[in-house]
């Protein structure tokens, strides 16, 4: 199967095969051909299966196939939940639509607003934004929807995570009632079907494999080590193995914006990304780490939803996540789009009651290695993993309000690769630790990530 096999124009042919895709996804070939046809779609597809061009591409060709003069008014809009995916998903468009002779633009918060008026008032043919800045244009009547033919609701699931409801429905009431409406999100609560049914004339329907499965290609390892030593260890790593592009995980942003000092300290190039830090910041992080100029990159969960950076070598866990779904999230920054990659998760005695909720999301349990020179000193005894000042109450897997639809997902090879892991883990210490009652620090809402 090839790109011009499912009817794309050769325009939009020759700029994948620029970008350097070969052959599409399971979700682009479900997904473009869908599009063209013109109908409505619901998609259960994760970021990483290559579903921005499953619809980037069609919605360009059907652009194409009508032009119009690039006007204030877009015809098609792509509603995402943060900044940083607004702004990946508008430079995916720009380079599959090289050819294509389409103007398109991202709106986001947390940036000034007049260059975008000034970029609307030029006019464009799709405009990707984050429900909250969108809603500022439109009071300020700096955009016009009234012309909008196709909407993409892209990780709707996290649009609703993260409190955009009432954004979305009054941008809905705005956009013309004749359109092609296409939702796309990796999970399905009963909010997100709420929403399916109120926005979605008899949809086509697709559903690609969730990410658990593309995590059976990541190599995953844990590295029990003491509290205190685990920077250290970081550093020995990183030096040990010539590591590039590493993308770590902290709990906090104080965590994060510590853990990058230090290892600048070390010798090593290292900024950190989260919520408290300015957008601008953020995206110069993000540019040094993509253009390798950065050897590590330190970001809290929330700030790193949506970081698309194609094979990311190494994501490190340097606290385990609170929310044991975010583990999947996190290590799918890795082996993207079918590369290999390996992800490492620096485990001290306070996690063991986190790590093995992991274990039972992923279904499996994970190798442990101690490293030498790094051995858990098993006489520290575990504590409660610190909660941070404004962190929403705990939040406890499979009871969380959009929580339960991963929870119930299947979770697979649970007793072959357990027996597996049975032997790994008598190198390390047992996986004995109490079990804490701590929530994502960063919280699921009102972080500064949001699309403002
Ligand atoms: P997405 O799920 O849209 O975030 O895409 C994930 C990654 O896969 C991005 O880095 C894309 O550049 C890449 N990608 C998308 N489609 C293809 C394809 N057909 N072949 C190879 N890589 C792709």
């Amino acid at each position: 199967m090839s790109f011009s096999d499912l009817g794309l124009a050769e325009e939009l042919v020759r700029a994948v095969a620029e970008a350097g895709y070969t052959s599409p996804t399971p979700i682009q070939t479900q997904a473009i051909p869908a599009i063209l046809a013109g109908g409505d779609l619901l998609a259960g597809a994760q970021t990483g299966t290559g579903k921005t061009a499953g619809f980037a591409l069609p919605i360009l060709q059907r652009l194409m196939a009508v032009r119009r003069p690039a006007s204030p008014a877009p015809r098609a809009l792509v509603l995402t939940p943060t900044r940083e995916l607004a702004a990946q998903v508008e430079e995916s468009i720009r380079i599959y639509g090289k050819y294509a002779g389409l103007r398109s633009v991202a709106i986001f918060g947390g940036v000034g607003i007049h260059p975008q008026i000034a970029t609307l008032k030029r006019g464009v043919d799709i405009l990707v934004a984050t429900p909250g800045r969108l809603l500022d244009h439109q009071q300020q009547h700096t955009v016009d929807l009234s012309k909008i033919e196709i909407l993409v609701l892209d990780e709707a699931d996290r649009m609703l995570d993260m409190g955009f409801i009432k954004d979305i429905k009054r941008i809905l009431s705005l956009l013309p009632k004749a359109r092609q409406n296409l939702l796309f999100s990796a999970t399905f609560s009963d909010e997100i079907r709420a929403l399916a049914d109120g926005l979605l004339n008899h949809p086509a329907m697709i559903q690609v494999a969730r990410r658990n499965s593309t995590v059976e290609i990541i190599a995953q390892k844990v590295h029990p080590v003491d509290r205190d030593r685990k920077r250290e260890l970081l550093t020995a790593l990183i030096r040990a193995n010539d590591w590039v592009q590493v993308l770590v995980f902290t709990r906090t942003k104080h965590g994060a914006n510590r853990l990058a000092e230090q290892l600048t300290k070390d010798g090593i190039s290292a900024l950190a990304i989260h919520g408290n830090k300015s957008q601008g910041a953020r995206t110069r992080a993000l540019a040094e780490f993509k253009a390798n100029q950065l050897q590590v990159l330190v970001a809290t969960d929330i700030a790193a939803r949506g970081i698309d950076i194609d094979q990311l070598p190494h994501v490190v866990n340097f606290d385990l996540p609170n929310v044991a779904e975010d583990y999947v999230h996190r290590i799918g920054r890795t082996g993207r789009a079918g590369a290999t990659g390996e992800a490492i998760s620096l485990v001290c005695v306070d996690e063991f009651g986190l790590l093995r909720d992991i274990e039972r999301v992923i279904g499996r349990v994970l190798e442990q290695d101690v490293i030498p020179g790094f051995e858990p000193d098993l006489s520290i005894r575990p504590e409660p993993i610190q909660r941070s000042r404004g962190a929403p109450p705990p939040r406890s897997t499979g009871h969380a309000k959009n929580g339960n639809a991963r929870a119930r997902e299947p979770r697979g090879q649970a007793v072959a690769s357990g027996q597996r892991g049975t032997e790994a883990r008598r190198n390390g210490p047992p996986a004995r630790g109490p079990r804490t009652g701590a929530s994502s620090a960063e919280g699921r809402r009102g972080s500064g990530n949001r699309g403002g």
